[in-house]
């Protein structure tokens, strides 16, 4: 297969890729499989299966190559759950080879459920992968079991965690999306677990993205009540961002010991900051979580375009993404697609 060279002087369209609104995108989430091992109830009806094709991984090398020669920085992988993936630790391999337009490593990363990460962790780090981020929407037993629906995934999913920090795949970032009335009683129980297993902890506000129909914005646990109940145990003290794109408001204790991030797309939408497009796993670009079109890259690259047709193609794309999403706005309408199947 040919290499897709990132020297941007081989570029006809300008280097970065820029949208309209003077975004510079440079962070890539690729699905590279739709299919799940869980079935949580806030994103699955329950049925397993893939509904979308996907790529081989070659093909996802080439696809991610198109993107790097235009000042991606950084890959997430993702799913579905991208470890049950054939070709992942290849994949990771590949990518961990690849320089960016400044010569410099990509950051690559991964989000996982978990499950798979007790055996996987060290030979994804030996691959050259950076960080996981595993989700967790539960710290006992009952209520994570619950809600993936998965006898026995807790303790599953806690070795897999501490085989991802024993592998040094950190910092090692815990995803929690919290619904009222499901997980909201575990928010005190995750501060603690920051501290106790050296994790950073970011909630997540549940957005309308799931399979079925459980959205409304009462399910919704805003920033403002998540940062007021767990400063009631213990007081959390602001961090400052480290950069303008990133998502997570972040916090520490007065100690100095745990960090906790809470990522506020419904209450506090960071749109205006988004630096992210995706690659769905039969690779179509979506270049916002909420877009109503998808554009077909892969298409293109079956019907023989050339990489330079794929890079304009990539790059009048990115142009046109959406300033916002219109999360609880009147007229507003969930994407064709649910999250397990974009790649979140
Ligand atoms: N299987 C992997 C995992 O569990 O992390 C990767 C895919 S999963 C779709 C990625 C993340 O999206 C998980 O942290 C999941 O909790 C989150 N998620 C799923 N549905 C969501 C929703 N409707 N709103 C916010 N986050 C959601």
């Amino acid at each position: 297969m040919a290499a897709v060279s990132p020297n941007p002087s081989t570029l006809t369209a300008p280097a970065r890729l820029t949208d309209s609104l003077g975004r510079v995108i440079h962070d890539l989430r690729v699905s590279i499989t739709d299919r799940c091992n869980y079935k949580c109830v806030y994103c699955r009806t329950g049925e397993f299966g893939a509904q979308y094709p996907e790529l081989s991984v070659e093909e996802y090398l080439r696809l991610i190559k198109l993107f790097v020669g235009l000042g991606i920085t950084k890959v997430r992988l993702t799913g579905g759950e991208p470890l049950l993936r054939r070709g992942l630790v290849e994949l990771v391999r590949e990518l961990a080879g690849l320089r960016t337009l400044w010569d410099e490593p990509l950051d690559l990363a991964l989000t996982t459920n978990g499950h798979l990460l007790d055996t996987l962790a060290a030979p994804l780090k030996a691959a050259g992968l950076d960080r996981v981020t595993v989700s967790m929407d539960a710290v006992d037993a009952p209520t994570f079991e619950r809600i993936t629906r998965v006898p026995g995934s807790f303790e599953t999913v806690l070795r897999g965690v501490r085989a991802a920090r024993a592998a040094g795949l950190t910092p090692l970032k815990i995803n929690c999306v919290l619904l009222r009335g499901f997980n909201d009683d575990q928010i005190e129980g995750f501060a603690r677990f920051a501290r106790e297993e050296d994790v950073v902890v970011r909630f997540i506000e549940f957005m309308p993205l799931e399979e079925g129909r459980l959205w409304s914005p009462e399910i919704v646990v805003p920033l403002k009540e998540i940062v007021a109940r767990i400063g009631r145990v213990l007081p959390l003290i602001d961090m400052p961002a480290r950069d303008a794109s990133e998502t997570a408001r972040r916090y520490t204790f007065s100690d100095g010991v745990g960090e906790i991030g809470i990522i506020a797309p419904v209450s506090q939408a960071f749109c205006g900051a988004c630096s992210r497009v995706r690659l769905t796993s039969d690779g179509k670009i979506r270049t916002c979580l909420f877009s109503q079109v998808e554009h077909d890259l892969y298409g293109r690259f079956r019907a023989g375009a050339s990489d330079e047709e794929l890079r304009d193609y990539i790059f009048r794309t990115i142009e046109g993404k959406e300033a916002r999403h219109h999360i609880g706005e009147p007229g507003f309408l969930k994407p064709s697609r649910s999250m397990v199947h974009i790649g979140g």
